[in-house]
């Protein structure tokens, strides 16, 4: 048998469809094929569809990623056509049913993998999906991980888990330290957990991700040192650092990543120029992610926020938040406020100079993406991993100011039953808050000078070779394990 080489190897990947899963996982593929390895992203017609502009850019820099499509059993649980994404959940019951046809994935995707002329050597997958678990096990294909989300998130939700801690809480809102962690942080199930009806599936991820082949985190020792080498302690496994994931597409050396924008709801080009005409980081970049969305109320409310903080702002609405804005307000904010409806150019708007600060959701890619533009942040968090990674940004790396939302969307309708918590941040702790990440004295600039330092160790990763090292790692990993299975069918067979 000839030695094995990278381009011997070819990597099957499954990402959760939705943007924020989709595309670090195309990041990824591009350094696993900038290795020399065979890389087949699996998608949806939709999803493929909507991110042809960043596979484009892929194949257009000479790397070998294909695209695979399977179709999206949404017709089989009663979703509408055309609904293959996560970030087109608006309620509950549609996210309930979204993730029911995301688990009947698993037949096609064995399907798919059982037709390829030879088994594929490793599947890369989202830990969304525990169900790959059964599905790599019947192949004997080795899987590893790419969880998107924080190596905080994920050393203490495992912790959590392991330590009982979960178990022993009396209701979702009893606050708890996270046990055996390297910094003291107090959260609840409700902020760190989810829904209870997602409970089961949290719980399966966690499990799925511990019991793999390998882990990759889209993160770096200067974001989160102590928490991925304690991961990988805790989870005896493999654990490679291959963040920040932002950086990779084709034009991000002219500081722009054109290739990563999505069907842009205003052209990037008008954007740029009305940052253009404001004074160097002086304007507040909303957004709140794919996902997260505002009830009305709260819209008013951070819209009268942002009005009377006389701040420049860019804010990115959706379609179900313009309700809560009133009629007038574009035009008395005009002078200073740009309201983008849809999906906005984030990796344009953090590089541009004028930006001073981000409020964001806490979602993992904002948070590297803007870390990695050396910005403070002003936080928001919605649900899921985001509490703790505000915890991350504010407690542990200093660069984030807290908004003060303390109960996750999930839960506002069961902190009093039959009472919706719809607001939680009025317009005076808005604006309280926006002056204080945007703050020109003594704080305000110490934040903003460890915020560039961090941003410029975080660059630096990404171009210092380290990334490249951690993946070419994980290939001699996968080369061993591919090794090892072939010789145990040699030794079966004689
Ligand atoms: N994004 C974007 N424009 C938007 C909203 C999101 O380009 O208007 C990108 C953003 O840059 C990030 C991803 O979509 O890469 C969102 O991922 P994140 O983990 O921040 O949040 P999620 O959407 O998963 O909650």
């Amino acid at each position: 048998m000839h030695a094995m080489a990278a381009m011997d190897l070819h990597f099957v990947m499954m990402p959760l469809m939705a943007q924020g899963h989709v595309l670090p996982m195309v990041d990824l593929a591009r350094l696993i094929a900038g290795q020399g390895a065979r890389v087949t992203v699996v998608l949806t017609p939709v999803n493929a569809a909507r991110n042809r502009t960043v596979l484009d850019n892929v194949a257009r820099a000479g790397l070998a990623v294909d695209v695979a499509e399977i179709p999206f059993p949404g017709a089989a649980v009663g979703l509408p056509e055309g609904f293959e994404s996560l970030d087109m959940v608006t309620d509950i019951s549609l996210g309930i049913r979204f993730y029911q046809a995301w688990d009947l994935l698993a037949e096609p995707l064995e399907a798919y993998l059982r037709s390829l002329p030879s088994r594929p050597d490793c599947l890369v997958a989202d830990a969304c999906g525990s169900w790959t678990v059964g599905v790599t096990r019947r192949l004997g294909v080795p899987r590893l991980i790419l969880p998107v989300t924080s190596a905080v998130y994920l050393l203490a939700t495992h912790n959590l888990v392991t330590h009982g801690t979960y178990d022993r809480a009396a209701d979702d809102f009893e606050p708890f330290e996270v046990p055996d962690f390297p910094v003291r942080v107090v959260v609840n199930r409700a902020a760190s957990l989810g829904l209870p009806l997602m409970e089961k599936n949290q719980r399966e991820m966690i499990e799925a991700v511990a019991t793999a082949s390998g882990v990759f985190i889209n993160t770096c020792t200067d974001l989160e040192g102590a928490f991925i080498e304690r991961y990988a302690e805790a989870i005896s496994c493999k654990v490679w650092a291959v963040g920040p994931l932002c950086f990779l597409n084709t034009d991000a050396a002219a500081g722009t990543m054109a290739g990563r924008e999505n069907r842009a709801a205003m052209d990037a080009e008008h954007i740029a120029s009305w940052l253009d005409a404001r004074p160097p980081a002086s304007v507040l970049y909303v957004n709140f992610g794919s996902m997260a969305r505002l009830f009305p109320p709260q819209v008013a409310e951070l819209a009268a926020g942002l009005e009377s903080s006389r701040r420049p702002f860019i804010w990115v609405v959706k379609e179900t938040e313009t309700a809560g804005i009133d009629a007038e307000y574009e035009a008395r904010v005009k002078d200073r406020g740009l309201i983008i409806c849809g999906w906005a150019p984030q990796m344009t708007i953090l590089s541009h100079p004028s930006v001073g600060a981000f409020l964001t959701h806490c979602g993992w890619n904002s948070v590297v993406e803007a870390v990695s533009h050396g910005l403070p942040l002003l936080t928001w968090p919605h649900f899921h991993d985001q509490f703790l990674i505000e915890a991350l940004v504010v407690d542990v790396l200093g660069v984030g100011v807290r908004v003060g939302v303390e109960v996750p969307t999930t839960h506002i309708g069961l902190v009093k039953p039959g009472q919706l918590l719809e607001v939680q941040a009025g317009r005076d702790p808005v604006e309280r808050a926006v002056a204080e990440v945007m703050d020109e004295g003594l704080a305000g600039a110490a934040r903003r000078a460890r915020a560039k330092e961090l941003g410029d160790k975080v660059r630096a990763t990404a171009e210092d070779g380290s990334r490249d090292t951690n993946v070419k790692n994980m290939i001699g990993h996968v080369m061993e394990l591919v090794c090892k299975s072939e010789e145990k069918k040699m030794d079966d067979a004689n």
